[in-house]
């Protein structure tokens, strides 16, 4: 026992902080008791002072009511929760108030007994002492150390008198009191294990409610707020009504490819810098959640939409700068889309609206902002239309595929055909490829249809004459998955088109984002043998760079610079110089969108080997092609001799057209 009550002792020390606090509480608990065992005290201390009053009895008894009436104080100073903030005093005080009482009672039983010779003294004492001590022992069963002193202090000086008063009556209620505090202090600690194991458990699920509830409110990741917070939050602000709120939603540019390409460590590092940079610009006013993935997004009270406008711009820019990982540093963007709050808007309908206005900024091309305005919610609903009707359309035989040719401007012969998609919807008419191709983009159908446009194209290419390729164009967002120089050889192998007839036309934005699996792709496409177009050329960031780092075959000037050739002196000089550069680097240059033949002109005086346009003729379906190539040879002689006696001519600025050849 002896042995246990040290273990208990040690053991002690190693208790959580708030298992001793919950224990200690527990000794405060019952007032009660407390002022019960006070007042018997005091009452016993009149009653055997009055019956027999040695001044040691009286200077005992007054002790032991002093003490009481101490004890009943602190009971009264201690409030629930103090021994949070100083448990070590209030265990000191509470210690040293129980124990000086527990003596003092126990030193007055052994002065009645030595002193006094009147039994009822004697039964009184020994009664109240031993009553005090069984009652104390259970009471602070959460600190033994106090319950088992209190039980010795006070039990133990009543087995000594009776000693000293030897009779057999005596020496056995001595030995039976000296017995007494053996079992009690047995029960004491069996009870303090039992209530201890007890608080423990009690302890560790309010921990773990405590972490399970931090953790269904916050990001994992980054430590801030979730979608449900956000949420949360956002209604309470709502429902106040006094302020008005911007949503600022943001989605980070190109964020899976830095994932894949960089790993998930760098992507991990970039999320933490965003956190922390929204952090410091949403101030104390924003509130800033994670919406899983990279989406984020900062709910702020603003005085209008152009403050709200104004907050974004400063979010956007902070986050293009570099993020630093692992000593390189990671460019990187975010797409923004803002909503604000009008009178009785509900959160789901403001984050609605900045979803809304997201979907907006990632289609005008990254790297911007967008405040919802409602015609964005037409729209959105129109692409999301496309985009389900589109999933369907291959195996529904909506897809057809048209034939533009494309004319060497030196021998005034089909060159080549350009593949170009149409789509003809049961209903509300054919939709362009320039609306419905960027949906195909972004819902991850244009795999399933480029494969099939590969497949016609080449199907319908090996059924022309051996000289004449077709070009087919290839989605930038498809460059990246390695998956497509197999589909490629697989398609050339089950057509039987030689790869020397395929040229494959890519525009400048697929190159812009210098990605390695890009040159992986393209790679394989030249070890194929076929050949590349750099497609819209003068549209995008036009870098000579990549015309030196990728070998492409042709460089195809943009319609928009035709069509402004007759107007814009700029358009005039980019085409100049295209063609003076590819002549150089020894690239075929290939005007898009001849209408005219002043157009036609124009471009052959500037060198251009090849053309493509409305004047030559418009796309066609596979069945037109031969039928075309049967006329064309005999129009394109015409229009070779026309050209070459308007090239005798001296050179000449463009004029207005005087006819437009549709
Ligand atoms: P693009 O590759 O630049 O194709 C040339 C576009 O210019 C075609 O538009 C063609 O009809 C049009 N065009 C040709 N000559 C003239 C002309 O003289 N004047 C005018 N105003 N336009 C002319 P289309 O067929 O509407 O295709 C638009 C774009 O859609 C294409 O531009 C291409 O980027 C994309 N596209 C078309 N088919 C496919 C496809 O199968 N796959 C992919 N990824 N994109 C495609
Ligand atoms: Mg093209
Ligand atoms: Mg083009």
């Amino acid at each position: 026992m002896l042995l246990n009550l040290f273990q208990i002792r040690t053991g002690d020390d190693k208790l959580s902080r708030a298992v001793r606090v919950a224990l200690l509480e527990a000794l405060f608990a019952s007032r009660a008791s407390l002022m019960v065992a006070s007042v018997l005290g005091a009452a016993l201390s009149s009653v055997v002072g009055w019956l027999c009053p040695s001044p040691w009895i009286i200077a005992c008894g007054v002790l032991l009511t002093l003490s009481g009436i101490l004890r009943v104080l602190s009971f009264g100073v201690y409030r629930p929760g103090s021994a949070n903030a100083n448990a070590r005093k209030w265990e000191l005080i509470y210690q040293l108030g129980a124990l000086s009482y527990a003596m003092l009672l126990g030193q007055l039983t052994m002065l009645t007994i030595l002193i006094s010779s009147d039994l009822r003294l004697h039964l009184l004492t020994a009664v109240l002492s031993t009553g005090y001590s069984a009652g104390a022992a259970g009471r602070n069963t959460g600190r033994p150390s106090i319950a088992v002193g209190q039980l010795l202090l006070c039990s133990l000086p009543l087995s000594i008198a009776l000693f000293m008063r030897p009779s057999m009556p005596n020496v056995l209620l001595a030995i039976s009191n000296i017995l007494f505090i053996i079992v009690i202090t047995d029960i004491t600690m069996l009870t303090y294990k039992t209530v201890l194991e007890a608080f423990i458990d009690r302890q560790e699920k309010l921990r773990l409610a405590t972490v399970y509830e931090k953790l269904s409110k916050t990001d994992p990741l980054t430590g801030i707020d979730n979608r449900t917070t956000l949420k949360t939050n956002l209604e309470e602000l709502l429902q106040r009504g006094d302020k008005t709120i911007a949503v600022i939603w943001l989605d980070l540019d190109r964020f899976k490819q830095i994932n894949d390409t960089l790993g998930h460590a760098a992507g991990d590092l970039i999320l933490h810098a965003v956190a922390s940079r929204l952090a410091e610009l949403s101030g104390r006013e924003g509130k800033l959640a994670r919406f899983g993935g990279d989406e984020f997004i900062v709910i702020i009270p603003v005085a209008n939409a152009d403050a709200g406008v104004a907050i974004a711009d400063k979010i956007r820019e902070a986050l293009n700068e570099p993020v630093e990982a692992d000593g390189t540093l990671i460019d990187i963007s975010a797409s923004i889309g803002l909503s604000v709050s009008a009178p009785g808007f509900s959160a789901d309908k403001l984050l609605r609206h900045a979803d809304v206005a997201l979907y907006e900024a990632k289609a005008r091309g990254r790297n911007c902002v967008e405040l919802f305005d409602p015609e964005m919610e037409e729209r959105l609903l129109n692409s999301k239309q496309i985009e389900h009707d589109l999933k369907r359309a291959i195996a529904n035989g909506e897809l057809e595929l048209y034939f533009q040719p494309i004319i060497n401007l030196k021998t005034g012969r089909v060159k080549s055909f350009e593949a170009l998609l149409r789509w003809h919807p049961p209903i509300n008419g054919d939709v362009p490829p320039s609306l419905f191709i960027p949906i195909a983009e972004t819902s991850h159908s244009i795999g399933p249809i480029t494969d099939w446009v590969l497949e016609k194209a080449c199907a319908a290419a090996v059924t022309w004459p051996d000289e004449i390729s077709v070009a087919v164009n290839i989605s930038p967002a498809l460059l990246t998955a390695r998956r497509l120089p197999p589909v490629i050889y697989e398609t050339l192998l089950k057509t039987g088109l030689h790869p020397r007839r395929l040229e494959l036309e890519i525009t400048e934005t697929a190159l812009v984002e210098d990605n390695p699996d890009t040159r992986i792709v393209l790679d394989g496409f030249q070890k194929l043998g076929i050949s590349l177009s750099l497609d819209d050329f003068g549209t995008g960031y036009s870098s000579l760079s990549y015309l030196c780092r990728y070998s492409f075959d042709a460089i195809k000037i943009d319609r928009s610079f035709m069509a402004d050739v007759y107007r814009s002196s700029e358009s005039r000089a980019v085409i100049q110089a295209i063609s003076s550069l590819a002549t150089s680097l020894e690239l075929t240059v290939v005007a898009e969108g001849i209408e005219t033949l002043e157009q036609l002109e124009y471009i052959c005086g500037q060198g251009c080997a090849a053309g493509q346009g409305y004047y030559f003729a418009r796309p066609m379906p596979a069945a037109k092609v031969h039928e075309y190539l049967d006329r064309a040879d005999l129009e394109l002689e015409v229009l070779k001799i026309g050209l070459a006696q308007q090239q005798a001519k001296k050179p000449r600025r463009p004029q207005e057209p005087e006819r437009r050849i549709a």
